[in-house]
């Protein structure tokens, strides 16, 4: 069966206006995302990984090019749509986690939901990310591999059907990256979510069926994995 491409870019590109200068981050760019797929992006600092992965979400707006999401080129929606497509299709992680220090888990996960407006069982998903009896938790009160747990339940709680990851394990040692990393492979291969990870960590690329390499602003290459390995066997 064919791969369905759930995002295509088409000579994308980015420049961002500092004063009088024009920084080049993201040169004209092509790139096909396959549903169900784990991509991760691999690149020196600067290299325009965080540019590429904020334009795929909606963060922000190309300078050119085409950006399709399932066939809907969102560089010519308003600002309106493109806000829609943030909060119904797309589930961010970031390094620092970014949850809201004076909520609960369980209110962090809620206030995903009620922004894409859904209405699910949050105990489920708590469950299956190992946070079962920290609901009443505040951040502070948790590791830091349990906030990114935290990060990504409140993610899977909008129900996107992509799931953006920037540097997820930038702030834990490895083997707690791994651990959360598990949970982003289960989340694409039990619940066929699009996972996208941008990792400093070259080891981390062994997960991905395929591995985006990034240097200057340009997608220097693409690797396909044939056998993609369980986060958990990777090592050093
Ligand atoms: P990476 O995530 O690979 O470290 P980025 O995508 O963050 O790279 O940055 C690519 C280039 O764009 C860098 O030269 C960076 O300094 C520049 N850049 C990124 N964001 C901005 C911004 N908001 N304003 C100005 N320049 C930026
Ligand atoms: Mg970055």
């Amino acid at each position: 069966m064919a791969p369905e491409v759930l995002m295509e870019l088409v000579g994308v590109w980015k420049t961002y206006r500092m004063g009088e200068v024009e920084v080049p981050a993201l040169k004209p760019t092509d790139l096909k995302v396959y549903r169900g797929e784990i991509l991760v992006i691999l690149g020196p600092s600067g290299s325009g990984k965080s540019t590429l992965l904020n334009l795929m979400g909606g963060i922000d707006q190309p300078s050119g090019g085409r950006l399709l999401y399932e066939g809907q080129d969102l560089s010519k929606v308003g600002d309106n749509r493109l806000t829609a497509y943030r909060r119904h299709h797309v589930g961010f992680i970031f390094q620092f986690f970014d949850l809201i220090s004076n909520l609960t888990v369980t209110e962090n996960v809620a206030l995903g939901a009620e922004i894409a407006g859904r209405r699910g069982a949050f105990a489920p998903i708590l469950e299956n990310l190992g946070l079962a009896g920290k609901e009443g938790n505040f951040p502070s009160q948790l590791s830091g591999g349990e906030q990114q747990r935290v990060a990504i339940a409140r993610a899977l709680a909008k129900e996107p059907d992509l799931m953006l990851c920037d540097e997820p394990t930038g702030s834990l040692d490895f083997r707690t990256g791994l651990l959360v990393l598990q949970l982003l492979h289960r989340a694409s291969r039990e619940m066929g979510k699009t996972v996208v990870i941008i990792t400093h960590n070259t080891p981390i690329g062994k997960m991905g069926d395929r591995v985006l390499y990034m240097r200057d602003g340009v997608i220097d290459r693409i690797e396909t994995n044939e056998s993609p390995l369980d986060p958990l066997l990777i090592s050093w």
